[in-house]
């Protein structure tokens, strides 16, 4: 296995509340309501040619999970999005992933922390393919029901059970899990959205219980562009067998191929291999083939 590189000792510069600090002193005392209760929201960004894509979109995001979890970011969008273009720039600009997120303070410990100041944050790094090979298995846990947890919010509690389903996965020798949701549909895997392709048409889960991801929407975009229809609807497993290609997305995943789930193969099809082409050319600022 490759040595790691511990995410607390690279050089380099975050921002955090309000400044740009050397990436070593981006620190936070252990009694932060945050990482006691999960009262933290974040963002996944991507960076290409040192600019992010959909930042406005992945900012409002980030501002509106805060909301879902009963609190305001103390900075406007305007101010998030000049403080990520300030950290892409500070760390070389070019191709980086970018980490936003607002967590609430050590004010007050306890499950209510309602005079908690509000911390955000800002880090940029190079990071390459999310996934080589994406073999997917059954995942262990389900999406929560929208009674049960905020399921819009991009909530680091929610990654709890993504976390445990992954760590699941690899140790059977899969890439990721594919979760289902609390009605037993198909929904996504532990960080990315799910599509199939049945007979030339793309089904992808309706996501009212996960995350309606800023690539998933680039990539329908994308699809139609193509002409090709999309239906989004409630999928259930037993219609895996039917597709003839799977693809994921996201901000990390960006459009990856799936080649298997669980002992079901699937080939690098024409409308996956187009829609990965076409994604390439608009984050590499390259006009669209027509
Ligand atoms: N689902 C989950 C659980 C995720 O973590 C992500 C990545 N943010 C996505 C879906 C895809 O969202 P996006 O395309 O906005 O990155």
């Amino acid at each position: 296995m490759a040595q790691l590189i511990p995410y607390d000792d690279r050089d380099g510069y975050i921002w955090m509340d309000g400044e740009l600090v050397p990436w070593r002193e981006a620190k936070v005392h252990v009694l932060t309501h945050g990482l006691h209760y999960a009262s933290c929201v974040f963002e996944g960004e991507r960076a290409y040619g040192g600019h992010v894509l959909k930042l406005r979109e992945h900012t409002q995001r980030l501002i509106d999970s805060g909301r879902i979890l009963g609190f305001e970011n103390p900075y406007t969008l305007e101010q998030l999005e000049a403080a990520t273009n300030e950290v892409v720039a500070k760390n070389g600009g070019g191709d980086l992933y970018v980490r936003p997120l607002a967590w609430r303070g050590p004010e007050q410990m306890g499950v209510s922390a309602q005079q908690s100041r509000i911390h955000v944050a800002i880090a940029a790094w190079q990071w390459g393919a999310y996934y080589s090979d994406l073999r997917l298995t059954r995942a262990i846990y389900d999406r929560p029901a929208p009674s049960t947890a905020p399921v819009h919010a991009k909530a680091a509690g929610l990654y709890m059970i993504c976390t445990l389903s992954k760590h699941a996965a690899e140790a059977k020798g899969f890439g990721d899990a594919l979760m289902l949701d609390y009605r037993g549909y198909l929904a996504e895997t532990t960080g990315a959205n799910l599509f199939l392709v049945i007979d030339g048409e793309i089904h992808t889960p309706t996501p009212d219980c996960f995350l309606n991801g800023i690539t998933r929407r680039t990539v329908m975009d994308l699809a139609r562009k193509r002409g090709v229809p999309i239906t989004e609807r409630h999928i259930k497993p037993d219609e895996l067998r039917e597709a003839q290609e799977v693809l994921v997305t996201g901000t990390a995943a960006e459009v990856t191929p799936v080649r298997a789930i669980d002992d079901t193969n699937y080939q690098l099809g024409p409308i996956t291999g187009q829609l990965m082409d076409d994604f390439r050319a608009l984050t590499r600022g390259r006009e669209m083939a027509a």
